[in-house]
């Protein structure tokens, strides 16, 4: 039996037939990053490979030691053939394929399978092992469809402007924003009532320079003192809630969008006023009908709720574990 071709070492998943990591938390050599998120793109390493539509914004975080190749592409790298696959998840997400001696591997990174006007659909890659991400790997996470949800948040911010308030909306700086702002601009006309915090800019730009269509959105800083924000909707980062930031907007009404907001304890003790279950990871199912169509004969789980997942697996007869990797487990960071 030859070595694996993925195993995890002290600072990520490592190809050794490749001498290559993938989403390393510790500075390597070669590091292959699956999207920009904070918990999976860490700055340091001598070297970057990145789907291509990603690249902008993997650079806001690394610097610009960025390669990248486009989706499908193969690249050998020593003894293993690696390629990207669109993981659903933001702009530029990719699943890794590293194939060795005939062995295919495939790591999805965060991925969802909802539709997004942001980033390329999941596209399913048959493979013999499947290390697949589980942060919401429990059967109590549903996500309802997207378009629904938008619906209702659109909803929600007409009955606040109606009343003279303006509507906050706390979503992580990348992905989560973008989706919701293209998604808005789909079902309603935002000029001039969608602002998005300063800390939303850059990344806003990113998009917009890959090619990603997102209404416009100032920050509400930059519109001059006595701006009447009373039928506005405004996007920050969560980490605005209870600044002084927020005095800004008068009586404004404050929500969440996020898996998170399926489980009602955590909006209570956020104390916002709604919260919208939108994520960009996969439900209970997603994950499900993802792993059985990897047709996968071994899964490898990571991130979040792994150990319930795998014994599900397990019961029907998918060899399945759970992988601990510590660093990669920042929560915030999972939306
Ligand atoms: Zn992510
Ligand atoms: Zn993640």
């Amino acid at each position: 039996m030859s070595a694996p071709a993925l195993s995890a070492d002290d600072s990520g998943l490592y190809c050794a037939a490749g001498d290559f990591h993938i989403d390393p938390w510790r500075p390597v050599k070669r590091a292959i990053i699956t999207h920009a998120h904070g918990d999976h793109a860490r700055p340091g390493s001598d070297a970057y490979l990145c789907a291509e539509p990603g690249r902008l914004p993997l650079v806001l975080r690394v610097g610009d030691r960025v390669q990248t190749l486009a989706y499908g592409q193969q690249l050998t790298i020593n003894d293993a053939r690696v390629s990207l696959h669109p993981a659903g998840h933001v702009l530029g997400s990719a699943q890794v394929r590293v194939e060795v001696g005939g062995d295919v591997w495939v790591v999805s990174g965060d991925y969802k399978r909802q539709a997004d006007p942001t980033c390329d659909p999941f596209e399913i890659v048959s493979c013999r092992v499947f290390i697949s991400e589980s942060t919401f790997g429990l059967p109590v996470y549903r996500w309802e469809p997207s378009g629904f949800v938008m619906n209702e948040l659109v909803d929600w911010w007409q009955n606040n402007a109606d009343a003279g308030r303006p509507s906050i909306v706390l979503s992580y700086v990348m992905g989560k924003t973008q989706r919701i702002m293209a998604s808005l601009a789909s079902l309603v006309d935002c000029e001039g009532r969608l602002f998005a915090h300063g800390a939303l800019q850059k990344m806003n730009e990113a998009y917009r320079a890959s090619s990603v269509y997102l209404p416009t959105a100032p920050n509400p800083l930059e519109v001059g003192d006595g701006y009447d924000f009373s039928k506005a909707i405004i996007l920050a980062p969560p980490s605005v809630a209870g600044t002084p930031w927020m005095g800004r907007f008068k009586r404004g009404v404050t929500a969440r969008a996020s898996g998170w907001m399926r489980v009602r304890g955590r909006r209570r003790r956020l104390a916002l006023d709604r919260g919208f279950v939108l994520s960009d990871h996969a439900d209970w199912p997603g994950l499900l009908c993802t792993i059985f169509e990897t047709k996968a004969e071994r899964v490898v789980l990571t991130h979040g709720n792994s150990t319930v997942l795998a014994r599900y697996l397990s019961e029907r007869g998918l060899p399945a574990e759970a992988l601990t990797l510590d660093r990669w487990g920042e929560q915030e960071e999972q939306e």
